[in-house]
């Protein structure tokens, strides 16, 4: 009988940054899959939609630690007090140097049995985004440096683009809808990405935590079923939403102007942009190395939510919000049709 690759243990798993955009799909992946889930709150959470991220996680099982990762005394006592094994950090791009502290306290602990830094994108010792993405991937790699020489136990996730419409000045287009006027198109539009549902990103990333094939390696997110260049992403898009749209080339020039402009985030996207579209940064290198691993590779059991799954979502979308407008327009009537009634 063949040894399982996964471990047997559900040991404690502390998110970083579930009240963010990547890091509620890997929280709520986590609790989904049944592991005793711990979500890092920064004191003076003021806003109520984060408040209300935390509160649905608490009803499914998280448990709520308050603290900051650069506070390095707190988060080893916090670590040591709640016998986490597994650490997670989705922090965002303006917070990725805070994760030293985190890898020091990590390591003064001696316990933990991998962490994920925040990742969640390309492979960032491969890619080489023009400034102002470039200066984040420095970070990204310092960390790295960091933890490896650390002898932390880690992984990290390369899980390439989300799937939605690649909007060039939007952080998280997932929370947008795809075009419904034109298709900006980047460059001549054949150089294809992969697109990978939020959920499939928590999902998979849960999967890796206690896998042994997956300690200090990178994981890549290849799935064959979600790769797609833009024309193919809008040419989907258009038989969703049953009408041709038109087309918009955006050169290369213009992203690496939109670029230059240095207005953060939205050109961070657009450097990105540039890097995925033009140079073809997530498909211009095999995954053949010692350190790599491919997530289907891993799980060919499981299966992906296709981009076409997702690109019906969206439609369904659409659809809601034209009946609400229609609605709205005959509630307004309503309202503008009552004076008269009342004056006549
Ligand atoms: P967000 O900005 O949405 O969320 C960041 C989270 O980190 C928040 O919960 C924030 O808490 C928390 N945080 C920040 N600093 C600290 C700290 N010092 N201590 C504790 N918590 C902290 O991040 P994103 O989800 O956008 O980014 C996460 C990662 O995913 C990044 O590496 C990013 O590059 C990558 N990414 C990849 C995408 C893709 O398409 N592949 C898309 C978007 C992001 P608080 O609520 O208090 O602010």
């Amino acid at each position: 009988m063949t040894a399982s690759p996964v471990s047997a243990t559900k040991g404690r798993i502390l998110i970083v940054g579930a009240t963010g955009f990547i890091g509620r799909f890997v929280a709520e992946a986590s609790l989904a899959a049944g592991r005793p889930t711990y979500v890092l709150v920064r004191p003076g959470l003021d806003c109520s939609s984060k408040t209300s991220i935390i509160e649905a996680l608490q009803e499914k099982g998280a448990i709520v630690i308050n603290g900051a990762i650069n506070d390095q005394s707190l988060m080893e006592k916090l670590l040591k007090e709640h016998e986490i094994e597994v650490v997670i950090s989705a922090v965002g791009g303006a917070n990725i140097l805070d994760q030293l502290s985190l890898i020091h306290a990590m390591k003064a602990v001696g316990t933990i049995k991998r962490f994920l830094p925040s990742e969640f994108g390309h492979d960032v010792d491969r890619a080489d985004p023009v400034e102002p993405g470039l200066t984040m991937y420095k970070e990204k790699r310092s960390v790295r440096r960091c933890l490896e020489e650390s002898a932390v136990p880690f992984t990290y996730i390369c899980c390439n683009s989300i799937a939605s419409w690649p909007y060039h000045d939007n952080t998280h287009p997932s929370e947008v809808l795809p075009p419904m006027d034109r298709f900006q198109i980047y460059g001549d539009g054949t150089i294809k990405a992969y697109f990978l549902a939020g959920t499939d990103i928590g999902k998979f990333t849960i999967k890796t935590v206690d896998d042994i094939r997956t300690i200090n390696k990178s994981v890549h997110f290849r799935p064959i079923c979600n790769y797609l260049n833009i024309n193919e992403l809008a040419s989907l898009w258009e038989k969703k939403i049953g009408r041709v749209l038109p087309r918009v080339t955006i050169s290369e020039h213009d992203l690496l102007a939109a670029a230059e402009e240095n207005i953060i985030p939205q050109s961070i996207v657009a450097s990105f942009t540039h890097d995925i579209f033009i140079k073809g940064c997530q498909i211009n290198f095999a995954i053949d190395g010692p350190n790599d691993v491919e997530v289907s590779t891993l799980y060919p059991e499981e299966s992906f939510r296709t981009i076409d799954e997702c690109f019906n979502e969206f439609a369904l979308k659409v659809e809601k919000d034209s009946v609400g407008h229609d609605e709205a327009l005959k509630s307004n009537a309503v309202v503008e049709v009552l004076p008269i009634t009342a004056s006549a």
